[in-house]
């Protein structure tokens, strides 16, 4: 070998053991490389060449992608993850070896599909790199990666929450407000509610909160709030709402009351109030009793009106007690409530027992219809009733009384109660008696010598009718006139005296209208007639007592040329109406105001004219009686200064 060949020689080994020694250096370079990659929190990769395939790789990257390093070295990286062919890696590789630009993407999702068939979705930050060879060409791409998904889902998640945390602040803001509006509403309800509340905090009794009428009630202001209730309200120390209190807290339970009196100290002066009262128990967070809600309604303006209505009922009834007359009281419906002591003493009942069947049973069976009836007509024209009707003592007897029983009318004329007042005139109605006998009696008494004066009267004028002394004659005839109107006058007493102690008998005979009629126009003739009479033709017959239906006639007849002109016309007629025949005597006189007219039919009735005419007033009171006895009817129609009608009617059958 020549000095150059060993010399070359020489060299190609030194070469070679150069070559030996990088490529040593080189395996190992490599292998401290791949060492070092591993080590690198990173994922990386080496892409090589066109056909992208994996040249190096780290073990993260394997684990990234979930495979071997023998699955994935020297195989096409497409192939070895078919599902990213549809993602814009593969472009972006071959770009970086053709411009070598680097490529650096941010948080760019990955999509992986799983053997299961589910999509695993990762997201990584990512570099492309071009790696240069020895000649300066690009074949290789270093791809570094970093695996972010926790972070990006954590973060989106983060971001969701952050959202909907927002939007529930939104929310919860508006409701907030609304709640504060809310809140302050209902704090501003309590506080002016016209209810008295409160809360009485711990057993000691604090006063933590009362509204203003709580404060007003007490007669306190705010000052006592944080006071305890004792402290604030001394004056309650003798009363018994601490026990009650003490008690709501001992039992667990709520305490009501209704007018629970209490005395409550205004302005230094004890002032008596009454309350519908709640104690509630209310618990603490641990379940304890931590406060009592005080609800107090105050009831002291009814409480008081009440008092003073049981108060006056009490005077009323010490009063009713008092007064000599019997009194009581009945419900619109009958049902009585109250029969003062008078009452019970004279019927020797309790109120039970006269109330349930007593009162009525003392009625006089004579009187019990009419007073029934009169009650009814009182009832509908809200009018009292009066009457007079035996009621029957203790001892049997029927005792006479005056019995008014007077409705008692609301605004709207409602019947609200019945007041009765009931009292004796047992001995009025003696007296009466005693008095109509005595009239009876004189009266009769009287009769007798005018009746005999009468007829020397009478015989006188016919003796002078045959003489030619014409001014004794009218003498006697006036007389005579005088003494047919006094003999009227005591017959009308007479009939009084009679028909009040029941006396005036009625017979009942049938005859006819007209007779009557003659009869009563011959009896006006006889008193030499000063008006025009007429009296309308009938032939109906009624069944009455003659002589009494001829009185009430000729009483109407009498009256009619009593109080109209001389000369004005009386028509007298008959009318018959379904069962009623109805006569009418109809005049032109002075006529009689509707005032009067509902009392011209009473005893001693007379009405104020200004002009003295006779009578007493018994006339009309007698015609009423006898025609009720015939269950007949009496009435008036009358105009002033245009005349009066008066009617009477009487059952036909
Ligand atoms: P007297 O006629 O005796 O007063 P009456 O009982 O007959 O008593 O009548 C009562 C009152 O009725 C009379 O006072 C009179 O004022 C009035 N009166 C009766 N009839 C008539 C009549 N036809 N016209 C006007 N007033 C009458």
């Amino acid at each position: 070998m020549n000095e150059e060949a060993q010399a070359t020689n020489e060299e190609l080994r030194a070469t070679n053991e150069e070559l030996q020694v990088s490529q040593e250096m080189l395996h190992s370079a490599n292998s401290s490389l791949a060492q070092i990659l591993d080590m690198l929190p990173a994922s990386v990769v080496v892409i090589k060449g066109r056909e992208l395939l994996v040249d190096m790789i780290n073990d993260s990257n394997l684990k990234y992608w979930n495979k071997t390093r023998d699955e994935v070295i020297g195989r096409p990286f497409l192939e070895i993850l078919p599902d990213l062919a549809e993602q814009p890696f593969a472009g972006q590789l071959r770009r970086v070896m053709d411009t070598h630009e680097v490529i650096d993407v941010k948080e760019s999702p990955v999509l992986f599909t799983s053997a299961d068939g589910s999509i695993r979705e990762t997201y990584v930050d990512y570099t492309y790199q071009p790696l240069y060879d020895q000649y300066g060409n690009c074949t290789s791409v270093l791809v570094m990666s970093f695996e972010i998904t926790d972070q990006v889902l954590s973060r989106r998640m983060l971001e969701r929450y952050a959202n909907e945390l927002a939007a529930a602040n939104d929310q919860l803001s508006v409701t907030n407000n609304k709640l504060a509006k809310s809140e302050a509403r209902f704090k501003y309800l309590i506080q002016e509610a016209p209810v008295a509340i409160g809360i009485l905090n711990g057993r000691n009794l604090v006063i933590e909160n009362a509204n203003s009428k709580l404060l007003e009630v007490w007669g306190k202001n705010e000052s006592v709030i944080g006071l305890t209730l004792p402290a604030a309200l001394p004056e309650l120390s003798n009363q018994p709402f601490q026990q009650i209190l003490e008690n709501v807290f001992d039992t667990g339970e709520a305490f009501f009351a209704n007018e629970i009196r209490a005395m409550l100290e205004h302005n230094g002066e004890l002032k008596e109030y009454y309350f519908n009262v709640v104690y509630q128990p209310v618990g603490g967070s641990d379940q304890q009793i931590a406060d009592i809600l005080i609800v107090a309604v105050d009831v002291t303006q009814q409480v008081s009106s009440r008092k003073a209505v049981e108060q006056s009922e009490q005077h009323f009834r010490r009063l009713a007690d008092l007064v000599p007359a019997k009194i009581s009281n009945a419900l619109p419906t009958g049902e009585v409530t109250f029969f003062n002591r008078h009452w019970l003493d004279f019927a020797g009942m309790s109120f039970e027992d006269m109330r349930d069947f007593g009162y009525h049973q003392m009625m006089h069976p004579d009187e019990v219809p009419a007073f029934r009836a009169g009650l009814a007509t009182a009832a509908v024209n809200g009018t009292p009733h009066v009457s007079e009707m035996r009621f029957k003592n203790t001892e049997g007897e029927y005792i006479w009384h005056l019995n008014i029983a007077s409705p008692i009318l609301d605004e709207d004329g409602k019947i609200t109660m019945w007041v009765g007042s009931t009292t004796d005139i047992q001995q009025i109605k003696e007296e009466e008696q005693r008095k109509n006998d005595f009239i009876g009696m004189v009266s009769h008494e009287l009769k007798t010598p005018l009746t005999s004066l009468g007829g020397y009267l009478q015989l006188l004028r016919r003796r002078f009718a045959k003489s030619d002394d014409q001014s004794s004659l009218q003498i006697l005839e006036q007389s005579l006139k005088q003494t047919a109107k006094m003999t009227a006058m005591i017959n009308g007493f007479l009939n009084v005296a009679h028909l009040e102690s029941g006396r005036i008998p009625i017979n009942k005979t049938i005859f006819s209208i007209s007779t009557l009629f003659d009869e009563v126009a011959n009896e006006a003739d006889h008193l030499n007639v000063t008006h025009k009479l007429f009296f309308a033709p009938i032939s109906e017959e009624v069944l009455a007592d003659h002589d009494k239906i001829g009185q009430v006639l000729s009483n109407l007849v009498s009256n009619a040329m009593k109080y109209s002109e001389p000369g004005t016309a009386i028509n007298v007629s008959a009318n018959v109406e379904g069962n009623y025949l109805t006569i009418a005597v109809a005049d032109q006189g002075m006529g009689i105001s509707d005032q009067d007219l509902n009392h011209v039919f009473e005893r001693f009735y007379r009405v104020e004219t200004g002009i003295n005419i006779s009578g007493f007033g018994i006339g009309l009171y007698l015609c009423a009686e006898i025609i009720k006895r015939h269950q007949g009817k009496i009435w008036a129609e009358s105009e002033i200064g245009k005349g009066s009608t008066f009617y009477f009617s009487l059952p036909m059958s």
